[in-house]
């Protein structure tokens, strides 16, 4: 096998196999693929999968994936999402090169199929007030109803669709429908509308037009324009696919693409439905649509999540057809797993607790040697500043521990990171009983973090040099909903999580995280990863954590693994 091959085997899925069959077969020369966003929204972890499939099988068979705004219904799209949904593809790493089109390209080219619809006796305009043509469509147990308008003259419905083009009517009064099927066991073919009348300026077409076609009229015949061979899209619109192909057969399309349905990407405690993210948005339960703790790419991205973890993720959940939740912990796993890789190791303490080492002298300060990366050599060492004064996690200091518990308590000796062994001599607290204070001592001869005597400490810590940390700002963001299904039982709204994000004012960083920059993610020793916040720029640090250390998904495996 060649290596090429090979790496195809081994991301295989059924797409990739309908792909390879259909080459094989010679059934196409190449793979044409599109991604269709809608820009009524910004990009989400869900339209991600969609975008590493569409773009990923392109690279894999070398063919092109085009990006294609399904730009239909201008009352909900804006420049701004078009502009916000190209930057995301490309910062997930794909390109379309100059295949990017619009559904709104083919304006002209839909409406004079639909002519042609009309002529062929196959659509009918249709003046049925909405709210009753819904209720004549019957259900699943009862055929639809036909309009009276079903049976209207080509002639009349010509002029009553140019009409329509020409702005004569107002908005709902009348719709372009096909004439297939009223008796349907698939409501797609129970006459579908193919245009409506809406007055409303379009982000690219402008006023030229005053009705829009549907996406289902819109998107085949987009798909045979540009010639895709692969029309990749959700589950639910698998019933939609008779009609998908019905209007290639009745229209002359130069080509004819196939539609395949793959299963929705669904995360627990996370909501991938537009309409629900725009309402956060648009009444204030989140700062914006790139809010850290918004599933949006631009989101993930102000969290510090690299897009090679993204890419990771969608590969780790695979492609399959059924419909299923995925466990957000798996999310966080790829982060972490990718981050643990090439993120930069600094120490930062975010809840201090102040420690006088007694015996180093005043006013002395001296540089230590630390490894930026374990885990990567050639990250190299960088120089931290130690001094008499530093701060320690609150957390790693009790006057009073519990048997388990290692980290510095009064008389007991631990190791700073990198550094010395210090043992705690005295605890000072304030008024209120509080800790404030620990007064330490240090022993010289074990610079570096190891003693010449071969002692042992049981804990390794982190700390900064108080005199040259740097304050900040760090953000810590818990879910955004506190149930796994948010939405399930009624209102989304009410399982927001009203403690989403704690931030701590307090924190103290080494100085080399100066140079962090927005959007990078560092580890910070013991803690979890972060980077700056793009709020960093005007002047106060302000960090966000992209994910914790404690690896939930690790856990759940290594459980399923026991019990197998
Ligand atoms: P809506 O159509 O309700 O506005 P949408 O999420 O389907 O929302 P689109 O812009 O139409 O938004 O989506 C673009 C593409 O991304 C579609 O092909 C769609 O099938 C795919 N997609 C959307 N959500 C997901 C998801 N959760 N998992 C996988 N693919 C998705
Ligand atoms: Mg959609």
């Amino acid at each position: 096998m060649s290596e090429e091959s090979a790496e195809r085997t081994a991301g295989r899925d059924f797409v990739r196999d309908i792909i390879q069959a259909d080459l094989d077969a010679k059934r196409c020369a190449e793979v044409v693929t599109r991604f269709p966003p809608e820009p009524n929204g910004y990009l989400h972890i869900g339209h991600a999968k969609s975008i590493c499939l569409n773009f990923g099988v392109a690279q894999e068979f070398g063919g092109r994936c085009h990006l294609r705004f399904d730009d239909t219904n201008p009352a909900k799209e804006e420049q701004a999402y078009i502009d916000a949904i190209q930057r995301d593809v490309r910062w997930l790493g794909y390109d379309w090169g100059n295949h990017l089109f619009h559904a709104s390209d083919y304006f002209e080219q839909l409406y004079a199929w639909a002519e042609r619809l009309i002529q062929d006796g196959k659509a009918y305009v249709d003046d049925t007030p909405l709210e009753q043509m819904r209720t004549m469509r019957g259900t699943l147990t009862e055929p639809g109803q036909a309009s009276v308008y079903r049976d209207r003259p080509v002639a009349e419905n010509l002029d009553l669709f140019r009409r329509m083009r020409a702005g004569e009517f107002p908005n709902g009064a009348r719709v372009l429908r096909a004439k297939i099927d009223l008796a349907s066991g698939n409501m797609n073919l129970r006459d579908p509308v193919l245009y409506r009348i809406l007055h409303v300026a379009h982000p690219r077409t402008g006023t030229a037009w005053c009705l829009y076609p549907t996406y289902d009229f819109a998107h085949g015949q987009s798909d045979a324009i540009e010639r895709i061979t692969h029309s990749l899209c959700t589950l639910e619109f698998e019933d939609h696919r008779p009609l998908y192909d019905w209007f290639l057969d009745n229209l002359p399309v130069p080509a004819r693409p196939r539609q395949y349905e793959f299963a929705r990407l669904n995360l627990t405690y996370t909501v991938l439905s537009k309409r629900t993210l725009t309402e956060l948005v648009r009444h204030g339960h989140v700062s914006g649509w790139d809010d850290p703790r918004m599933p949006t790419l631009a989101g993930l991205r102000r969290r510090g999540v690299p897009p090679e973890a993204v890419r990771d993720f969608v590969r780790a959940i695979g492609m399959a057809r059924a419909n299923s939740v995925v466990d957000v912990a798996m999310f966080d796993h790829a982060v972490r797993e990718h981050l643990n890789k090439v993120a930069l190791r600094r120490m930062a303490v975010l809840r201090p607790l102040k420690v006088v080492i007694e015996n180093y002298p005043e006013g002395q300060s001296e540089e230590l040697e630390c490894v930026n990366n374990p885990e990567d050599a050639s990250a190299g060492t960088r120089r931290v500043p130690f001094s008499r004064e530093l701060y320690i996690e609150h957390d790693d200091f009790l006057e009073n521990p519990p048997k388990k518990f290692f980290r510095l308590a009064p008389g007991r000796e631990v190791r700073l990171r990198s550094a010395y062994f210090i043992t705690c001599r005295e605890v000072i607290k304030n008024a209120a009983g509080t800790v404030v204070e620990l007064r330490c001592t240090y022993d010289p001869a074990t610079r570096g973090g190891n003693a010449p005597d071969g002692r042992k400490v049981q804990a390794t810590m982190h700390w900064v040099s108080a005199r040259h940390a740097i304050a900040a700002e760090v953000r810590l963001y818990h879910p955004l909903f506190t149930r796994p299904d948010p939405g399930a039982t009624g209102d989304v709204l009410s399982d927001l999580n009203p403690q989403s994000v704690e931030a701590l004012s307090a924190c103290r960083l080494e100085p080399a995280l100066a140079q962090a920059s927005v959007g990078v993610a560092v580890q910070f020793e013991r803690l979890g990863y972060f980077c700056p916040d793009p709020d960093s720029e005007s002047g106060r640090a302000v960090f966000n954590r992209t994910v914790g250390l404690r690896d939930a998904w690790a856990r759940v495996q290594a459980a399923g693994a026991a019990n197998r």
